[in-house]
């Protein structure tokens, strides 16, 4: 198997060009294994829990930039608040609600994205295309000043269909020019981001146009317990 460090060349060299960067998913690894993607030059960082977040937080290096990609209870935002780099994973408004005010009871404008719901699968979180139109016209939204919608997230089906796959990456695509068009003049979107593509996938992703891949066991290898 190769290491940590070589994976991570392999990973960089393939998106040397393009528009595209890489969220190094470490959920479930040890601090070891994180500092030695840290020490191969890699500083962003994916986790799905709460306590591991801020627990690696604590433990490794402050200038790593820490990515929440996981589902995000309310209740939790509050661990969080003070040092997360972006949540890729607001899934309503009432967390978008609690991450305005955490962000502003930190004096921190956090950066997030708006996770959508792509898949053809029952157990993906996510706004609708409507869902997240009524969202961003509220006047509540345009009230959220300690809140930046930098970009949108989804995942497509766990199929081996390529073609759905490829689709539905595409329509998130789309979507996210629609938004572009529609609302980057508010004064907190400022949309930049597609989140799109795990170890399976990222290769449709980035012929679709993602600008971030989120990429766990192709780096650091296979997980061992169902902790997806
Ligand atoms: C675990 C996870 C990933 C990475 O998955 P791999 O298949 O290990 O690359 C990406 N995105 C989300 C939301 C995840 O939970």
């Amino acid at each position: 198997m190769s290491s940590i460090s070589e994976n991570l060349a392999t990973f960089n060299k393939e998106l040397e060009g393009t528009a595209c960067h890489l969220c190094a998913v470490s959920k479930t690894k040890p601090i070891e294994m994180l500092q030695e993607a840290y020490d191969a030059g890699q500083r962003i960082l994916g986790e799905n829990k709460v306590q591991e977040l801020v627990d690696k937080n604590d433990a490794l290096p402050k200038d790593i930039q820490w990515h929440m990609i996981g589902h995000l209870q309310r209740n939790k935002v509050k661990y969080i608040a003070p040092f997360i780099s972006l949540i890729h994973s607001i899934d309503s408004p009432r967390l978008l609600n609690e991450v305005q005010k955490r962000a502003a009871q930190n004096d921190r404008v956090i950066n997030c994205l708006l996770q959508i719901y792509i898949a053809n699968e029952e157990t993906k979180f996510g706004f609708s295309k409507d869902e997240v139109t009524d969202l961003l016209q509220s006047d509540t939204f345009k009230t959220m000043k300690s809140i930046k919608i930098v970009g949108v997230m989804g995942m497509a089906t766990n199929t081996t269909n390529k073609e759905q796959v490829r689709k539905e990456f595409a329509s998130l695509k789309v979507l996210f020019d629609d938004l572009k068009n529609q609302f980057n003049t508010l004064e907190n979107v400022d949309l930049k981001e597609i989140s799109m593509g795990m170890s399976g996938d990222y290769k449709i992703a980035i012929e679709e146009g993602s600008t971030m891949v989120r990429v766990g066991s192709a780096i650091f290898g296979a997980r061992n317990y169902g902790n997806v």
